[in-house]
């Protein structure tokens, strides 16, 4: 084709979307938002302010992403079967580590000038089109098991905080190690009760069935499931493989539904897919099939994505948000009801943050 004509049509094309006429204008109007519950895009694969990130999320309509900084990153480690804690910090290192993380986020986010999530308002606003970054961390151990220290993160900006990672924590069990809490410890209770206080989303990934449980039980406001995947039995510690220690029970994901919140689906692919897991390496399709299916099993208000994008390393069924639209088009390609899809891909992780953040 000649350079002319291609640029022609293109002229044409262009033309028609501002007519608000024709099969583009038709596409960008289904162009479903994306939200990701669960993203650790810059972190580790790629790096730093160069990362591309905020231009991913512009140009695939990317409008909310949890970006999980690491709080256990530095004293972690794969093991031959998953990740274990790899070492002791010492007094003052996760809280300095924190402010480390949080800071170079905050920077990366006002170079790009993409909009931080702290209010209900900044949620519709990013609906509506703002690329946003809900600062969030994966484990409170900046806390150092102190609850009053949640004051100073939550000025910082963090709006969204997960509980326990992989390194042992004082405020409850995880699911990849025997238990010592019976669940949460009191610690965790009353980091609920100043979560749901200070308008903060809970997020339980990796708490054992007992722990979510006992912040059910004290929770005042919905809460989420960021990232994993949901099994008829939970994961536990004894389990063969990380991916199987990580499962949610259906019957915990049904709970935390019933109580208004939400489960995320990872993006995790695996070399050989299989013992529960079908998604493979780079499989754009099954990942949405079974965002269909958990829609299925506990209801389409209570699904959402939680890619961990760079988080699985190499066994990723999405390492982009180009990938993760390709997700959502397989969606729109099953011929789910659209009002369905946008729950799934943004619309059930801002409903639930919009009910965790202050007004
Ligand atoms: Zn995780």
């Amino acid at each position: 084709m000649h350079p002319y004509d291609m640029n022609r049509r293109r002229v044409l094309k262009l033309a028609a979307s501002l007519l608000g006429a024709g099969p583009l204008s038709a596409l960008a109007q289904q162009r479903v938002p994306i939200a990701d519950m669960h993203s650790h895009y810059g972190m580790f694969s790629r790096r730093g302010q160069d990362s591309g990130l905020a231009q991913e999320m512009r140009d695939q309509g990317v409008v909310l992403v949890a970006w999980k900084l690491v709080a256990d990153s530095r004293w972690i480690r794969a093991g031959n079967l998953g990740i274990e804690q790899s070492g002791e910090p010492a007094p003052g290192d996760l809280a300095a580590y924190f402010r480390q993380q949080l800071d170079s986020m905050k920077s990366y986010i006002a170079a790009q000038k993409l909009r931080t999530v702290l209010t209900r308002a900044d949620v519709d606003a990013c609906v509506a089109g703002d690329a946003g970054i809900v600062l969030a961390s994966e484990g409170a151990d900046f806390l150092e098991g102190k609850v009053d220290a949640l004051d100073a993160a939550y000025a910082q900006g963090l709006r969204h905080l997960q509980f326990v990672h992989y390194i042992r924590t004082p405020v409850g069990d995880f699911q990849t190690v025997p238990p010592v809490h019976n669940g949460l410890s009191e610690t965790g209770k009353r980091l609920v009760e100043a979560c749901n206080a200070k308008g903060l989303l809970v997020d339980l990934a990796h708490s054992t069935g007992p722990a979510v449980d006992q912040a059910l039980d004290v929770a005042k406001a919905p809460l989420i499931w960021s990232h994993s995947w949901v099994d008829a039995e939970g994961g536990s510690w004894r389990d063969r493989y990380g991916f199987l220690q990580r499962r949610l029970s259906l019957e915990h994901a049904k709970k935390i539904a019933a109580r208004g919140g939400v489960i995320g689906l990872w993006g995790l692919g695996l070399p050989r897919p299989g013992l529960g897991w079908p998604v493979g390496l780079g499989d754009t399709r099954a990942y949405a099939r079974e965002l269909a299916k958990l829609a299925d099993a506990i209801g389409a208000d209570h699904v959402a994505l939680g890619t961990d994008i760079e988080g699985v390393g190499n066994n990723w069924s999405v390492n982009s948000y180009g990938h993760v639209r390709n997700t959502i088009e397989h969606l729109q390609e099953m011929k789910l009801p659209s009002a369905v899809i946008e729950r799934l891909a943004y619309a059930n992780y801002a409903r639930v943050l919009k009910a965790a953040l202050a007004a």
